[in-house]
């Protein structure tokens, strides 16, 4: 229950950051060939006149454009700034005055030191990444007595939160800064503890999320626990879902999946560092030089979100826009602009291609991040409430429908195993008729987030109607997926549901078939619906394989 050493916190790793470094060298070791091309271009200028003095001209704003754009980013703001200047020269109206030119890459040619900055984990906007296994969180209970947390423990154990338990404040205290947990349960008379004493914070000083557990019910006390900070309040003895659901909802994350983006951008360097950036805070990232490669790459990397340069050779930033958005597909991916000049036709632009945000460059990583981050999260969010149940949050029923038919497929191509089950509570209508509608569904919600912790990753969980789920396993051999179901049958028939003073619990039941040579999807499903008939018929609770 308790653990010995607690998580460590998470540093960057160095090898992460030798990476940046050598980004960074690369960028300074490319400096003195885009110097030299800036200055050849200003000398091609001052003998040049007509259309040809335009070509040229606009040639070096486009190179001083794009050292503007990156120089600060690479850790070089004076080059920015020098890049800047000369932009300005070149882009003023009527002639340039050659001493004019020639001062402005003299002093962009000195903002150039001679070694890069060294950079340190303070470039990167660093988050810990979430590891592919569902994560155990820290829970931290403060308890005099600790009657009943072995209980209680065994039971948030389920649903993936650690419970550590400390029998006074100072203990705690200890505890949180030795390692943070991810909330704290304050079992203590809410009337003993004063305003501000569910202040718990980290070293930085954030809040940690703090749950009330007491046995009063009256409003006082649920007064003197939010006088005292606490997020939420659970009454004694204490419904293990009412709790967990306060505990989801107050230590909510990232999706599980890390998020996906595309960066588009012609630079290869800066693309590269964007990466970094992105990588670095548990994002998983592809880039392409070449925006006509975009819509491929797009849907082959899956991706949430895009991050564009707004200025290339093979076109804008926006023409590419215009151009995604001609697929059902990517209708609705959000894009982030990256772009130097924000001038009121940019802006314009923008509006009219329905830019979702823009950053100016040179791009601060940790905006970048912050950004990317936030976009495509809500986007992840939104394509989930198309395909999920409201309720749990499982695949609904047309999804897990398409995604048997997908899995069917894909195991008969790659001759691999693939188990379909069938689970159904039993007796629900008793539960319904007995404790109300709300103790139903809560049952219900328990079922599913049972599932979804418990089981692997690739596993896919739908709730089919009512109190029916419909579980698919890939790669896995009803044999396997039996026993793994029965574990979570006999886990479940333990979970206390309590209704005012009453405790009950709840039994389901399930059909579980394998996938053989002949059989599609809508026969596998009929198998495990007779399956399930026939665990229903023998009784409940239990598992019966087809
Ligand atoms: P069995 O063991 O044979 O499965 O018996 P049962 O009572 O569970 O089966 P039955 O299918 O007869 O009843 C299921 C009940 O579930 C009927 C319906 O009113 C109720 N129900 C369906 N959807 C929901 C829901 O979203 N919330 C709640 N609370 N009840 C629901
Ligand atoms: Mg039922
Ligand atoms: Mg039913």
């Amino acid at each position: 229950m308790t653990r010995d050493t607690p998580p460590t916190m998470p540093t960057l790793p160095a090898e992460l950051l030798a990476r940046v470094q050598k980004i960074r060298q690369d960028f300074m070791a490319g400096l003195p060939n885009r110097l030299a091309q800036i200055r050849h271009a200003a000398e091609t200028l001052e003998g040049l006149d007509g259309d040809d003095a335009a070509t040229a001209r606009a040639d070096l704003a486009r190179h001083a454009h794009s050292l503007a754009g990156s120089g600060a980013t690479f850790g070089l703001p004076d080059l920015s700034v020098a890049a800047r200047a000369l932009e300005g020269v070149v882009n003023q109206t009527g002639a340039i005055a050659p001493p004019a030119l020639r001062a402005a890459i003299d002093e962009l040619e000195q903002a150039v030191p001679s070694t890069i900055p060294a950079a340190s984990a303070a470039v990167l906007p660093i988050v810990p990444t979430p590891s592919t296994e569902a994560p155990c969180r820290a829970v931290y209970l403060l308890q005099a007595d600790g009657a009943g947390a072995e209980d209680l423990a065994d039971i948030l154990a389920a649903y993936g939160y650690e419970l550590s338990v400390f029998p006074d404040a100072p203990a705690l205290a200890a505890a949180v800064a030795k390692a943070v947990p991810e909330a704290v349960i304050l079992d203590v008379n809410p009337h003993d503890m004063v305003p501000g004493a569910a202040q718990v914070t980290d070293a930085k000083g954030r809040k940690i999320p703090a749950v009330a557990l007491s046995s009063a019910t009256g409003f006082a006390a649920r007064l003197a626990a939010a006088r005292a900070g606490c997020d939420a309040y659970v009454v004694k003895p204490p419904d293990a879902n009412a709790l967990v659901d306060h505990l989801d909802r107050l230590t909510e994350r990232d999706p599980d999946q890390p998020l996906r983006i595309l960066i588009v951008d012609d630079d290869a360097t800066l693309g590269a560092y964007y990466e970094m950036a992105l990588q670095s805070t548990g994002m998983h990232t592809r880039l392409v030089t070449d925006p006509l490669q975009a819509v491929e790459a797009l849907y082959d990397h899956n991706a949430d979100l895009m991050v564009t340069d707004l200025i290339m050779p093979q076109c804008t930033g926006f023409e590419l826009a215009s151009v995604l958005r001609q697929y059902d597909g990517l209708l609705a991916l959000p894009i982030v602009f990256l772009t130097a000049d924000l001038d009121a036709e940019t802006y314009r632009s923008a509006v009219r291609t329905g830019v979702d945000a823009y950053l100016t460059k040179p791009v601060d990583l940790g905006d970048l991040s912050e950004t990317v981050r936030a976009r495509a999260r809500r986007a992840r969010q939104l394509k989930a409430l198309m395909v999920r149940d409201g309720l749990t949050g499982a695949y609904n029923h047309p999804m897990i429908q398409d995604l048997l038919v997908t899995e069917v497929a894909r195991a008969q191509r790659d001759g691999t195993e693939l188990s379909f089950a069938m689970l159904d509570i039993d007796h629900f209508k008793k539960v319904n008729d007995r404790y109300g509608h709300g103790a139903g569904d809560r049952v219900i919600k328990g079922l599913s987030r049972l599932l979804q912790q418990r089981l692997r990753r690739s596993d896919m969980i739908g709730r089919y109607g009512g109190e029916e789920f419909a579980v698919l396993m890939p790669r896995t051999s009803p044999k396997d997926a039996a026993d793994r179901l029965n574990v979570l049958r006999q886990q479940f028939s333990e979970i206390p549901y309590v209704h005012g003073d009453t405790q009950f619990q709840v039994t389901f039941s399930g059909g579980v078939v394998g996938l053989k040579p002949g059989l599609d999807a809508k026969a596998l499903n009929l198998a495990a619906d007779a399956a399930l008939y026939r665990a229903k018929n023998a009784g409940r609770d239990r598992i019966e394989l087809g």
